[in-house]
């Protein structure tokens, strides 16, 4: 067995957790470990791997293949031949996997860092053991394991043609029947790619509506299109799936009133949720504390808190201890934390508010802060204003024939506190960008609006118009 390694600073996973080693730690000792993607070992973490990066290259193509549905709005005829599935997948993961043995060769080739392969477990706040045996024990420990799919346990989940998120991506052959099962964001993009590119997509989610955490109007919005472009079907589980003699699957489901239905596909998407993995790294036995939802628990520093106290010099970030699963907020983390590690005498802690998100779905949504029902129970309905605007009442939405698009923002009407923002079309993820910018600096609505000039006739005036929408405040030096 290999003898016991002393580092500066470990740390466990190698997503946003690789980032950790900067110049500062040239001449110390890190040590990285990372067991590596579950299907295919790759390095370098969920987003890189099977998660946003790949995702969204996926999303790509599948949004020029529904181009003539656009073009037909407007008056050209266009049409999609096809779209090639191996082509488009052995591209992507040209890329991506020459990036994440790219990285993984790097961190190799340094000579004061050990990257260890292999699974590892907590032996304490400090320290931990590979499954192989070596012992590692670090000054500054930082766990940063992320999340994997969630599973139900039932029958026939371990068939070859049942996948989640982290092997859907490189099917052989393309699926001409897809069953997804779950309404969530992974679910939901999904459901857009395959759609986009052929597949006869049909989704089943446990409760009614698709992406329920969302602001209701949009999520109602949402779904009311999403069950246009593919098939949706609410208040269903899976009960189990078994293998058909002449190839594909049938899904067994059940209906919340009891009812069993059956589903024929050629290939069944698990995405009912994220779980972090904290039990895998055995956080509970090391004695760290954890949330309800098996979260890592951590300080406003992202120190890890054991027995409701903050342990020095041990840090979680990302999917296995924040509340959003969102590789944005865990790069943050991450240099939250990179701070942190380099000066213990001068924290800073870490920033949550104003944290944006979207679904690269067909349509794409966007949201961040507040829903109108979260802000109306935090500071009484009376105090909210909101304002849905309709793409398709601005110049660009004309453009486009756009009937579909709305970009709702919520505020306080006393102080024209921007308190969240909602958008579910054609380019929301960008779209969204100036509110999470007044949110991030404090700007009020109505200086937002007429603090700067927009571009006319931009489609981006959605969101112009919706900040005028809304009735706040003109502050006195207001610029006109
Ligand atoms: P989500 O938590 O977003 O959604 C889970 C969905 O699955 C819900 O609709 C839930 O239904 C449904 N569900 C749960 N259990 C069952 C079941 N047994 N049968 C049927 N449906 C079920 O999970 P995801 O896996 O989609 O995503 C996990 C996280 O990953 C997200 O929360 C997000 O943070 C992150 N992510 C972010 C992305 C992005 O930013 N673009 C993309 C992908 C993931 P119900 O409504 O009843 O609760």
């Amino acid at each position: 067995m290999a003898s016991p390694l002393t580092a500066d600073l470990a740390i466990i996973g190698s997503g946003s957790g690789n980032s950790l080693i900067t110049p500062f730690w040239d001449d110390k000792k890190v040590v990285l470990a990372d067991k590596g993607i579950d299907a295919t070992g790759a390095f370098g973490g969920t987003c890189l791997n099977v998660g946003c990066i790949p995702t969204k290259m996926f999303v790509r193509p599948a949004h020029l293949a529904r181009l003539p549905e656009e073009a037909a709005r407007v008056g050209v005829n266009a049409q999609t031949l096809g779209a090639d599935w191996a082509g488009i997948r052995d591209r992507i993961f040209a890329r991506v996997d020459a990036i994440s043995s790219g990285g993984r060769q790097y961190r190799e080739e340094l000579a004061h860092v050990e990257l260890l392969s292999e699974k590892v477990t907590l032996t304490g706040t400090h320290s931990f053991r590979t499954a192989s045996g070596q012992q590692v024990t670090a000054e500054q420990l930082v766990i940063a394991a992320g999340s994997r799919p969630a599973v139900p346990e039932v029958p026939g989940i371990g068939l070859e043609q049942v996948h989640t998120s982290e092997t859907i991506m490189r099917l052989e052959e393309f699926p001409q029947r897809l069953l997804i099962i779950g309404g969530g964001y992974i679910a939901c993009e999904f459901a857009g790619i395959f759609s986009g590119l052929g597949s006869e997509v049909t989704q089943l989610n446990r409760s009614q509506g698709l992406m329920n955490q969302l602001d209701a109007e949009i999520a109602d919005a949402y779904s009311a299109q999403a069950e246009q472009n593919w098939t949706v079907r609410y208040q269903r589980t899976l009960a189990g799936v078994v293998e058909r003699s002449e190839g594909g699957v049938t899904a067994h489901v059940v209906t919340s009133d009891g009812r069993a239905e059956e589903y024929d596909a050629d290939v069944v998407l698990i995405a009912i949720g994220r779980v972090p993995n904290s039990d895998l790294v055995g956080a509970a036995e090391a004695g760290l504390d954890l949330h309800a939802d098996g979260r890592i628990a951590v300080d406003a520093y992202q120190r890890v808190l054991a027995g409701g106290e903050p342990v020095e010099g041990l840090y979680a970030l990302g999917d296995i201890s924040s509340e959003a699963m969102l590789k944005h907020v865990a790069n943050h983390e991450a240099r939250v934390v990179a701070h942190n590690l380099e000066n213990p005498g001068q924290l800073r802690t870490a920033r949550h508010e104003a944290i944006p998100s979207a679904v690269f779905s067909h349509p794409e949504i966007a949201q961040v802060g507040l829903t109108q029902q979260q802000a109306m129970d935090q500071i009484g309905a009376e105090h909210v204003t909101v304002k849905t605007q309709r793409y398709g009442d601005t110049a660009y939405g004309w453009a486009m024939e756009d009937e579909t698009g709305l970009f709702k923002i919520i505020a306080d009407r006393r102080n024209g506190q921007i308190l969240g923002a909602h958008a579910v079309g054609y380019q929301a993820s960008n779209l969204i960008q100036p509110v999470v910018q007044a949110m991030s600096f404090g700007t009020d609505a109505y200086t937002a609006a007429r603090g700067q000039y927009w571009i006319h006739p931009a489609l981006m005036e959605v969101v112009e118009n919706a900040l005028l929408g809304l009735e706040v405040p003109v502050p006195a030096d207001a610029p006109l």
